[in-house]
């Protein structure tokens, strides 16, 4: 492991300065991802600025909105009764990803910013374009059942493996970011960016800018929501495909809005938008999920390891959206 400076943030303005203009410092909030890529050599920064003891582990929660600090632990969140009375969908996605240790360490930005696990970006000894900008993809004539079959690039395609993004995907939530210039905000379907050429270059963060926290929205009344992960095994894997979902019925039981997410599928939490437009005012039926999901993975590319996602996140998105759409009262008397 490369040799590397430390210091310990006590302010954000401190640990935004001491970033900002230093091209090889980055940020340590709980160290999950960062120190393996570091034993890995991935990842060579020359400094590290510790930001684990900024007061940013708040969760506060009004009207219900929910803000949760960019450090607040993703084993808080998870845990979080209010996260789990009002956004069922975030604290499951949470509490599928990882073990109970790393959640108790890993923070909800760093959860957000998690690497992907593809293997060669993780072997140093192969070429990659996300690792190595201009070396290859060997992941394309490679091993790739595990990587995107939606939103991927000729350079690149690598699936963002963070569950947390998913579920924060249909919940609108938004990103406050703290630079050395001032503050903004961004939608946290705008905070991923598409590989293109340029697969090194994964959201819109600038070298230097902080994430301080995540902003929730109230849901509409009456809203349910869920999250379904597929994985290799049952704990401790990273998703082949996964699935957030929000549904809101009306009073004649047609779809008033549903909100889907996949993850294991694309370089960003995929919003299924299309999808969702078919689903609108519609009375819930297999044939529609169906017809709408389809209308999404007509953009599909997969390769020949993981075409089985195509229909496998497909027929996971219909069970989850059947459960959804049908009134708990419902579903006792079908069962
Ligand atoms: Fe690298 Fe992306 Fe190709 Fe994997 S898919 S080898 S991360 S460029």
């Amino acid at each position: 492991m490369k040799s590397f400076a430390y210091k310990r943030a006590t302010s954000v303005d401190e640990a935004v300065l001491a970033v900002a203009g230093h091209p090889e410092t980055v940020y340590l909030a709980g160290g999950t991802n960062l120190i393996d890529l570091m034993k890995l050599g991935v990842s060579r920064p020359q400094a590290l600025v510790d930001i684990s003891r900024l007061p940013l582990d708040h969760l506060t929660h009004q009207d219900g909105h929910t803000v949760i600090g960019a450090m607040a632990t993703n084993a808080a969140v998870a845990g979080d009764p209010v996260i789990r009375a009002n956004f069922p969908v975030l604290s499951e996605s949470i509490l599928a990803g990882a073990s109970g240790q790393l959640r108790n360490s890993a923070s909800t930005a760093g959860n957000l910013l998690q690497k992907t696990r593809c293997a060669y970006f993780q072997d140093v000894n192969k070429p990659c374009n996300k690792r190595a900008p201009g070396s290859g993809c060997p992941a394309r004539a490679g091993a790739h059942r595990d990587l995107g079959i939606l939103g991927v690039s000729t350079s690149c395609i690598a699936t963002q493996p963070s569950d947390m993004a998913v579920a924060l995907s249909v919940l609108d939530a938004t990103v406050s970011l703290r630079s050395a210039t001032g503050e903004r905000t961004v939608k946290l379907q705008d905070f991923y960016v598409a590989p293109g050429t340029t697969p090194h270059r994964e959201t819109v963060l600038e070298h230097g800018e902080l994430i301080t926290q995540v902003a929730l929205p109230a849901l509409p009344e009456g809203a349910v929501s869920r999250y379904h992960k597929v994985r290799d095994r049952w704990s401790y894997a990273f998703a082949v495909i996964s699935v957030a979902a929000v549904v809101v019925m009306d009073a004649h039981g047609r779809i008033k809005q549903a909100r889907i997410a996949w993850g294991g599928v694309a370089p960003r939490p995929w919003r299924a938008f299309l999808a969702e437009a078919e689903l609108r005012g519609h009375k819930p039926s297999p044939e529609l999920f169906e017809r709408a999901l389809r209308a999404e993975l007509r953009h599909a590319t997969p390769l020949p390891q993981n075409e089985f996602k195509v229909n496998l996140v497909k027929d996971v998105t219909v069970g989850l959206l059947t459960d959804l759409a049908h009134p708990a009262e419902d579903r006792k008397v079908t069962r």
